[in-house]
């Protein structure tokens, strides 16, 4: 059998890159099979290797919500890199991409950027012990907050993927102060407060998890957070990393009316670009470097072509509210479509979806946490994530990671997709 140039790449890439991938995810370890190595992509659509064309659902995991290479910030990043790409002193982008933010995120007052999710997370945890003066956090079982070690504690994504139970490398001192709770279960969260109150720096959450496929909170869950960390004293983080700007301008805290204290961005902030950024009150951004002793720094961080990527991205996300609308229509579309089908093959499935964030869990009880998002049916979705691939479709290689729509995806796209799902052999 002739192998195809995608097989010949991965071949040549694991011989110097660890599992041939810079992130573990991509390498298609849950589902089998060779990474499909990919060469251009432009709005809905990318081409492969082999010159195979798929519909994009992954859309970079989630920054690429205007679809790919939308010409206005093309044309932004272009004229950008003729003028400099780096300079390491301050410009002026970068207190427009912090107004422009602070504009649509309710409860902002200051902003910093940083070069990825994981770095804001970091440095929002660090910001909340340093204001507080208590070491001790909670996080959420499953929920993914980049791999800094304090955080790599029944983390999703690609830990839950690759099914690690232990992460080597880091030592017991550093995450014996990560709690670590269950999402939607109020009582839970409760006793662990209460249990360590005087000690508690933060409470940080996925307000909509993504990272154990898509996770709704339940009904009054976020203002029970906030009420608990009111009650102690401790900051509360939404990692909007993955929501923010994709569930609507200002994010999960515009939808549920809940403001944390602290936010973290990434993703959709950069507009393919790498980008992250932390941001809140004032009082507590003050404590931040060179204001306050709490360190943070970055030799790139607030890059000028990183910054006009996600501030032209932002800025048309700004002007045009309607395309939120759209997305929700189209995605609401996909999944009454998608039900159909696979309720016709006969198939054990549920569907969760917020906004443009949707994931297919082949498992008889709602996914309402991270015990109940492992309960799916690997076999099933391996089966079906080839079915699709080979139909031109191509979804993210886990069933912990939540699918994304871009603004890009047309309802014969969606129809496309929805056939395929009828179609596939599985
Ligand atoms: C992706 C993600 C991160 C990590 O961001 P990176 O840019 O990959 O470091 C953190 N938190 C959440 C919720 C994410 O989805």
């Amino acid at each position: 059998m002739k192998i195809t140039n995608s097989e010949q790449l991965f071949f040549e890439a694991q011989k110097v890159i660890p599992g041939g991938v810079n992130s573990p995810v991509r390498a298609f370890k849950q589902v089998g099979g060779t990474p499909v190595f990919m060469k251009t992509a432009k709005g809905a659509y990318l081409v492969d290797a082999d010159n195979n064309k798929y519909i994009d659902y992954i859309n970079s995991w989630g920054p690429m919500i205007l679809g790919h290479g939308h010409p206005k910030v093309i044309e932004a990043v272009k004229e950008q890199a003729d003028k400099a790409v780096s300079f390491g002193a301050p410009t002026l982008q970068e207190t427009d991409m912090a107004k422009l933010i602070i504009s649509m995120v309710p409860g902002l007052d200051m902003i910093r950027f940083v070069n990825s999710g994981t770095e804001a997370c970091m440095s929002a945890l660090r910001l909340a012990r340093g204001y507080t003066n208590r070491s001790k956090f909670i996080k959420f079982e499953g929920h993914y907050h980049g791999h800094g070690d304090a955080f790599l504690k029944k983390a999703g994504s690609g830990v839950a993927t690759l099914n690690i139970k232990v992460n080597a490398g880091i030592p017991n001192a550093v995450t014996d102060d990560t709690l670590v709770a269950s999402f939607n279960d109020f009582e839970e969260i409760e006793q662990l407060v209460n249990q360590n109150k005087s000690e508690l720096a933060a409470i940080i959450v996925e307000p909509v998890a993504g990272n154990m496929g898509c996770v709704l909170p339940k009904p009054g869950y976020l203002q029970h957070l906030r009420s608990l960390c009111d009650r102690v004293g401790s900051v509360l983080i939404f990692d909007e990393v993955m929501t923010g700007f994709r569930l609507a301008r200002g994010g999960a805290q515009e939808i549920y009316y809940i403001q944390a204290d602290l936010v973290t961005f990434g993703k959709i902030i950069g507009g393919g670009l790498p980008v992250g950024a932390f941001g809140g009150k004032r009082e507590i951004m003050n404590k931040i470097a060179p204001l306050g002793d709490v360190y943070q720094a970055g030799t790139l961080s607030g890059n000028p072509l990183a910054m006009i990527a996600g501030f032209t991205t932002l800025s048309i996300l700004k002007e045009n509210p309607g395309i939120y609308k759209e997305l929700e229509k189209k995605t609401a579309y996909l999944e009454k479509g998608l039900k159909e089908v696979l309720s016709k093959k006969g198939l054990l499935h549920g569907i969760n979806r917020l906004g443009s964030m949707i994931s297919v869990h082949f498992c008889k009880a709602e996914v309402t946490d991270f015990k109940s998002a492992t309960a799916g049916n690997n076999d099933t979705f391996k089966k079906f994530f080839h079915g699709m691939l080979e139909n031109g479709v191509y979804l993210p290689p886990s069933p912990f990671e939540s699918w994304f729509l871009s603004d890009s995806l047309t309802y014969n796209d969606l129809d496309h997709t929805i056939k395929a799902a009828g179609s596939a052999n599985f």
